[in-house]
């Protein structure tokens, strides 16, 4: 359930005031580029939607806690946030007093832990990623997509756009691939650099990923991902050429049902697990 006006987080000081206080001035190297106004956090944790109230909402990168703030004003039952920077976590103190127990802050490097383990199912993410690390960070927790009820993700929006092109556009390859494959991606609020502070150079945008049941189609995931490396890594090639490295690439492109002289933006995530699959029983065989 949303706070009432009488919540303890909402007489807080500013958060312009907790960064003056603790000399959070941001730092390039980790990404840091803050969300200050309340009501646009507040926006995007809504975009979690009502399952808040449930399980264990993991934050990466809480900073000076903005974020943080809304996920506990938009009913979130148990928040855990890990933050690499000292200066963050002891500015996020009166945060967790606030919280009454609804706040965990770990300082860790998010790379390194596995969120699945700081509290009850079901779990989510939601954050405003740290742009160097965002990419590598989703990819590791759809290591496991069915262990997750859904991610809201602040990305950089070249990022996003990628996670969630369709085929035939300039934006769809591997990472399109593998998100349509395991999940559902949608691109829900863009925001401008003027939004944070320091404004960063690039346009961001949050993706809602909510994991399907299962795969779209069957194939073997590690397969998959190289068959797709392949044929993105030789982006203007046919297939016939980027896949040579499997073996009679005309032989795979035939056993799959392929047009051999197809390039990879002009197929969809069906004809890629074929690709896998074909590939996988012509490795064993
Ligand atoms: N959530 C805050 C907001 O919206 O204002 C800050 C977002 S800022 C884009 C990214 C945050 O991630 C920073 O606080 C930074 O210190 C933290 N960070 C960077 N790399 C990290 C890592 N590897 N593990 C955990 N936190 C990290």
């Amino acid at each position: 359930m949303p706070a009432s006006q009488s919540d303890p987080i909402l007489d807080l000081p500013p958060l312009k005031e907790v960064i003056a206080t603790h000399g959070l001035s941001a730092r390039k190297g980790l990404g840091q580029n803050f969300l200050l106004d309340l009501n646009l956090t507040r926006k995007i944790a809504r975009q979690a939607g009502d399952s808040l109230a449930t399980g264990t909402t993991v934050e990466i990168g809480p900073g000076p806690g903005g974020l943080t703030r809304a996920l506990l004003l938009e009913g979130a039952a148990r928040v855990v946030a890990i933050e690499k920077d000292t200066r963050a976590v002891v500015a996020l103190e009166s945060l967790v007093d606030a919280a009454q127990g609804r706040l965990e802050v770990i300082e860790a490097d998010a790379l390194k832990v596995d969120p699945l383990q700081l509290g009850p199912p079901p779990h989510r993410i939601v954050a405003n990623l740290p742009y160097n690390v965002g990419t590598r960070l989703l990819l590791g927790w759809l290591e496991t997509p069915e262990k997750w009820e859904s991610f809201t993700l602040m990305f950089q929006r070249e990022v996003a756009d990628r996670l969630t092109a369709d085929v035939g556009s300039k934006d769809y390859g591997r990472l399109s691939i593998l998100t349509t494959w395991l999940t559902e991606a949608r691109r829900v609020m863009d925001l401008p650099p003027a939004a944070f502070t320091p404004p960063p150079k690039v346009s961001s945008a949050v993706v809602r990923i909510v994991p399907r049941p299962g795969p779209l189609h069957p194939a073997p995931r590690k397969t998959l991902e190289r068959v797709t490396e392949a044929a993105f890594g030789q982006r203007r090639k046919m297939l016939r050429q980027s896949l040579k490295g499997f073996g009679d690439a005309q032989a795979i492109c035939a056993a799959a049902g392929v047009d051999p002289t197809a390039r990879p933006e002009t197929l969809p995530v069906e004809v890629f697990c074929a690709l896998a699959r074909t590939v996988a029983a012509f490795e064993t065989a």
